[in-house]
């Protein structure tokens, strides 16, 4: 698995701090795509466990949430990433462009953005949004977080 980006992230993940794993390799195309940078495979830093705990220990008290854009297409390397983020007691999250991922990603994750990027729809701070931003161990939707009052 490979990490075009890394960033410390405020928005995201309402009321989190979040660092924020950006995988190469999107495998969907959408029209329109904000990040066709992600589309290449393996461009970016080959990120291993072994790094990513070494990440997850230099932020943690500092950080409260890893936030994946992209990377369900690496599901064996992936989920044991979530399950170590989780059992530091960090908050996962995903966002992902499918409508849904196998229930061994969504075993450990947070929070759960589904939906592929429609121009004339928006993201998530968009009322007509097809995405959905939704909190997994409930099923809650809470786009309404991320709407400018
Ligand atoms: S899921 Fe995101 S990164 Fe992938 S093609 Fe769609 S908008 Fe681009």
């Amino acid at each position: 698995m490979h990490c075009y980006d890394f960033n410390v992230v405020l928005q995201e993940v309402p009321g989190e701090i979040s660092l924020c794993f950006s995988i190469s390799g999107c495998p969907l195309r959408c029209p329109g795509c904000h990040s066709p940078f992600l589309w290449k495979n393996q461009s970016g830093n080959k990120i291993t466990l072994e790094n990513f705990k070494e990440f997850l220990h230099q932020y943690y008290g500092f950080a409260s949430c890893i936030l994946f854009m992209g990377g369900e297409w690496h599901p064996h390397e992936l989920i044991p990433m979530l399950k170590y983020a989780q059992s530091m007691g960090y908050k996962t999250c995903l966002y992902t462009g499918q409508e849904q991922v196998e229930p061994g990603i969504l075993e450990y994750l947070t929070y759960i953005k589904t939906g592929p990027w429609i121009e004339e729809l928006g993201g998530l701070s968009s009322k007509k949004t097809n995405q959905i931003f939704r909190e997994v161990s409930t099923n809650k939707i809470l786009n309404h977080l991320f709407i400018p009052k």
